[in-house]
């Protein structure tokens, strides 16, 4: 093992001698030898330099592996590289353009000389990766593998696989697109378990974040002839879907034509089969012996679906030192040192001093109203209530609720209120392209009275200082679309007050706590047009009087949030995750 070790790993240990000496060498070993849980995921999120695909999937692995890291863990991440991402959003005549651009993350990656081969349509591909790694404050560390294809070896079209997100590929119809995703896929499951065994990695584990990485399965339950006891305890899985049409389906056809007989169809079937589809969720629930959804109403909705399953869940979180600000750093330093590895210390958050709470939170909405300054040339107010909704542009996040009756919006807010906005629209969403337009369309008539901004290409460069620099982070999904809703979450350790429809998180947490911490407005039950209304009444006899008449009960809601953090942290959701999933 040690020789293996050694060989495998050699370049890594003569770097690591060479800068911290042998002793750390000897360190490293062992830590290597530690079996691994390997987090695999199509997206990871975990750094801002590095492109990744989107949304809240990705920020959740990224989170979730710098967690580990901090926890010293034994985890190893595996994703695809996306070298050109997503895209890059402009507006041009209210329109959104997109823009894609390849990235040169200098530095952050590193590649890595080993290969592996998986087939595809009968070819040989070759798979390579970037090591992206993560170092806590006492030298820890957890790699990521982004499993990269966009070698000389392989073919044109087999490169293409790691270029971007596949809705965003050469590929124009929906059969190509399918078939695009499904050797990502290949490439990030099958390939996934083959580079790890490569490079010598000790998995007890393999964790898959949403189905898109089921078909690492095929690899282990090959290895173990199909033994359905074996191959079970070797994975465990979460499901973030709440709506069956979002599971994600493959014509078995399909399947079979890029498969070939690497792996036996009848299995497959077996397992995964659904009509004439492969099921990836399916397929990752009859081959895991843990799953687990991301809120109580999302497990309830897999259990739904897969009755005969057990589904936990585990509330998804974020991690504080990625998305607290500079300024409640330094508050929490002050007043709770140590906070950072035990966050449980926010809990006594209510005793804060409130100027301390209001400074800080004033330096983060200046920095942000004077980065709008700078790019957009529009002198926002500081002292005015500044309401932020950053999203994906998604139909059921209703990103123009707030417009739905703008003489009533103008008549309660006019002089006392501004909006802040941002989001991407998927390429091919004629709603979400049609949703930025409208929102431009309202912001020039309101602008007079209700100050209203749209920034450009939402990401997770920029998303940190929206979030913290405004005073209520808003979220109008209609009920129950939104699986949890971690934008919220990063609002609490900024002090940003949450006001949101009773849905994902929010929909658990306000049920006790409504009113004392944010507050929530629009029930499953009622039409978009009554959400609405319930909307501007929360905005008219709660957030309003409260912001302006009533600063000490607003900064005891700031404080309340803060404390909450304590809970919505990586941390705790590590320590679920280890003592249920990965026991
Ligand atoms: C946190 C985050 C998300 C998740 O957003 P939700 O709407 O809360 O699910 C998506 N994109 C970026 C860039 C984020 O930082």
């Amino acid at each position: 093992m040690r020789e293996r070790l050694y060989q495998l790993e050699s370049s890594l240990l003569n770097e690591i001698s060479s800068l911290y000496g042998t002793e750390k060498v000897v360190e490293t070993e062992a830590y290597l030898m530690r079996q691994k849980i390997a987090y695999f995921s199509m997206e990871i999120g975990v750094d801002a330099r590095l492109p990744t695909c989107c949304g809240g999937l990705g920020v959740l692995a990224g989170d979730t592996i710098k967690g580990s890291a901090e926890m010293n863990f034994p985890l190893v991440g595996v994703s695809l590289r996306h070298h050109k991402g997503y895209f890059e959003q402009e507006i041009v005549n209210y329109q959104q353009k997109e823009v894609l651009k390849r990235s040169n993350p200098f530095g952050v990656l590193r590649k890595r000389d080993e290969k592996v081969k998986v087939q595809i349509e009968g070819r040989n591909v070759t798979i390579g990766a970037e090591e992206y790694i993560i170092k806590n404050g006492s030298g820890n560390k957890v790699q990521i593998y982004f499993l990269d294809t966009r070698l000389n070896e392989n073919e044109a079209e087999d490169r293409e696989i790691s270029e971007t997100c596949y809705w965003m590929g050469k590929s124009t119809t929906y059969d190509e697109h399918q078939r695009h995703r499904f050797k990502q896929e290949v490439v990030l499951g099958i390939g996934g378990v083959r580079f790890l065994e490569k490079l010598g990695h000790n998995i007890r584990k393999y964790h898959m974040n949403e189905g898109h990485t089921a078909l690492a399965i095929l690899e282990i339950a090959n290895k173990n002839n199909w033994d359905e006891d074996k191959t079970k305890k070797k994975f465990s899985f979460t499901t973030h879907t709440l709506v069956p049409a979002g599971h994600e389906i493959f014509p078995m056809g399909m399947v079979e034509s890029i498969l070939k007989d690497s792996f036996p169809l009848d299995k497959v079937k077996e397992y995964g089969g659904q009509a004439n589809c492969l099921n990836m969720t399916k397929l990752a629930m009859s081959l895991s012996d843990y799953q687990n959804g991301v809120s109580k109403k999302n497990a309830e909705a897999a259990r739904e679906m897969f009755p005969n399953k057990n589904i936990d869940y585990i509330t998804n979180a974020v991690h504080l030192g990625t998305w607290t600000s500079g300024s409640f750093k330094g508050l929490f330093d002050r007043h709770f040192p140590g906070w950072e590895e035990n966050p449980e210390k926010l809990i006594d958050a209510m005793k804060l001093p409130n100027e301390e709470v209001w400074k800080a939170h004033l330096e983060n909405k200046i920095i942000l109203l004077d980065f709008i300054e700078d790019e957009y040339g529009i002198d926002l107010d500081r002292n005015r209530l500044t309401l932020g909704w950053f999203r994906r542009i998604a139909e059921y996040k209703r990103p123009t609720l707030i417009f739905t009756e703008r003489e009533r919006l103008k008549l309660l807010g006019s002089g006392k209120i501004q909006i802040l906005m941002a989001g991407k629209a998927h390429p091919r969403d004629g709603y979400g392209k049609e949703a930025i337009k409208k929102i431009h369309e309202e912001s020039q008539i309101i602008n007079g009275a209700i100050p209203t901004v749209f920034i450009e290409n939402y990401g997770m460069e920029i998303s940190p200082t929206l979030i913290a620099g405004v005073d209520v982070l808003l979220n109008t999904p209609r009920p129950p679309n939104e699986a949890s809703g971690t934008s919220g979450m990063k609002a609490l350790s900024n002090g940003v007050i949450n006001v949101s429809s009773w849905d994902g998180w929010i929909d658990e947490e306000f049920k006790t706590k409504e009113g004392a911490i944010g507050w929530a407005f629009g029930f499953q039950h009622e039409t978009d047009v009554q959400n609405a209304h319930g909307l501007y009444n929360v905005l008219e006899q709660k957030v309003m009087p409260t912001f302006y008449n009533n600063r000490e009960k607003w900064i005891e809601m700031q404080k309340h949030s803060i404390s909450l953090a304590s809970y919505y942290n990586t941390n705790r959701m590590l320590r679920e995750y280890i003592e249920r999933a990965w026991k």
